[in-house]
């Protein structure tokens, strides 16, 4: 199989990110769809299970979860064709090519799982796993280190019902923050835990608050007095209950752009999660200087990775037009603060919603989605001068 239009298809492929997110369309190019950013991007998941096989003629079928609301179709969904399977899921697949393009579960609503491999331009690198191993084909050997699961990952696997074949695996949770928020410090010192108990991983997100401040066009909470004065004794009070030492920080507000830059370099999940562990308890335990480049370099060391290098690195263009775009996305999925916990498409405000996100994780959320349907209905009669 090769021939010049192929051939100049593949050199075009691979490893662009689209202005705007990401896109990804069938063989015949009729159906297309734009993913709106990294942060609506799952695990990406090379299931071995005997459905995918058979449904991709392949040995195994990778996919990516996608939250619903940084989905779209953006053109030909019409030609899209569904087929269910036994458990449930429904393949979507264009009526003229066939491609398989996504696979969606009644019991997911807030998802839809992509294809990796009709992607157009490439995500960055995603979390994986293989799954169903035990019916892995033998002709084909798994050797590239990935985590292997029998069937679903552990952390789903108590709850086989919840998981069809070829569904996503449990999302991490995306943690949106900036250090120069207490709250946020007091929600990172408390999410992991919250977050093992319900089984999820955890995905420190850097945004400037400054920047989320601007869309909402509102002050931040230390630029109104009032509110510092009793932030201040709210936050210490939340720290002596909970157990998470909070001490003045050296200034504040102050600048946390090359801390948030350095955070958000290519590093390893574990990797990542030291060094924003040790940025947050140098602002708010030790009260050192994150705006001076040789403390934040001392703490990137201690946290085991070149704290010279990262701060140099953090200078490069396409590190602070990443984190630019991490803020613009955070703004485009609702993101009005930090700290936010985005889980399954759901957002929580602040270390004081931990206890409603731990309750909609474990299925015992008070409110269903329509219940908030009347309310983006209530008109306006008076309009603050
Ligand atoms: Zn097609
Ligand atoms: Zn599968």
């Amino acid at each position: 199989m090769s021939d010049p239009e192929r051939e100049t298809r593949d050199t075009q492929a691979a490893g662009k990110e689209a202005p705007g997110g990401w896109t990804g369309s069938c063989l015949c190019g009729a159906v297309r769809y734009r993913i709106r950013g990294a942060e609506w991007l799952g695990a990406m998941e090379h299931c071995h299970c005997t459905d995918c096989r058979k449904a991709h003629a392949a040995a195994f079928a990778t996919f990516v979860d996608v939250v619903r609301d940084g989905f779209t179709w953006s053109s030909g969904e019409e030609r899209l064709r569904s087929h269910q399977v036994a458990t449930g899921a429904v393949r979507r697949f264009c009526d003229r090519c066939g491609s398989l393009l996504a696979w969606e579960h009644a019991r997911s609503p807030g998802s839809i799982c992509i294809t990796a491999a009709t992607f157009d331009t490439n995500p960055p690198p995603l979390t994986g796993r293989h799954i169903f191993v035990r019916s892995r084909v033998p002709w084909f050997e798994c050797r590239d280190g990935l985590p292997q699961y029998e069937t679903n990952d552990p952390h789903t696997q108590s709850d086989p019902g919840r998981r069809a074949v070829g569904t996503p695996g449990a999302r991490p949770i995306r943690f949106f923050f900036d250090y120069i928020s207490p709250n946020a410090w007091l929600a990172w010192a408390r999410l992991r835990g919250f977050a093992a108990r319900a089984g999820r991983g955890v995905e420190p997100v850097p945004v400037l608050f400054a920047g989320l401040l601007d869309a909402s066009g509102r002050p931040g909470p230390a630029e109104v007095p009032a509110m510092w004065r009793w932030m201040v004794r709210n936050v210490l009070r939340k720290g002596a209950l909970y157990g998470v030492p909070v001490n003045p920080p050296h200034s504040h507000p102050f600048n946390p752009l090359l801390a948030l830059r350095v955070s958000s370099l290519p590093m390893s999940d574990a990797q990542r999660e030291e060094v924003v562990e040790s940025l947050f308890r140098a602002v708010w335990v030790d009260g050192v200087d994150l705006s001076d480049r040789s403390e934040v370099a001392r703490r990137v060391s201690a946290a085991g990775m070149d704290g010279d290098r990262a701060v140099r690195d953090a200078g490069e263009r396409q590190v602070k037009d990443l984190l630019r775009r991490r803020t613009e996305e955070a703004v485009a999925a609702g993101v009005f603060g930090v700290p936010t916990m985005l889980v399954d498409g759901e957002l929580f405000w602040g270390n004081d919603d931990l206890e409603f996100m731990e309750r909609f994780l474990g299925g015992r959320d008070p409110i269903v989605p329509e219940d908030a349907s009347p309310w983006q209905r209530v008109p306006s009669s008076a309009r603050r001068r």
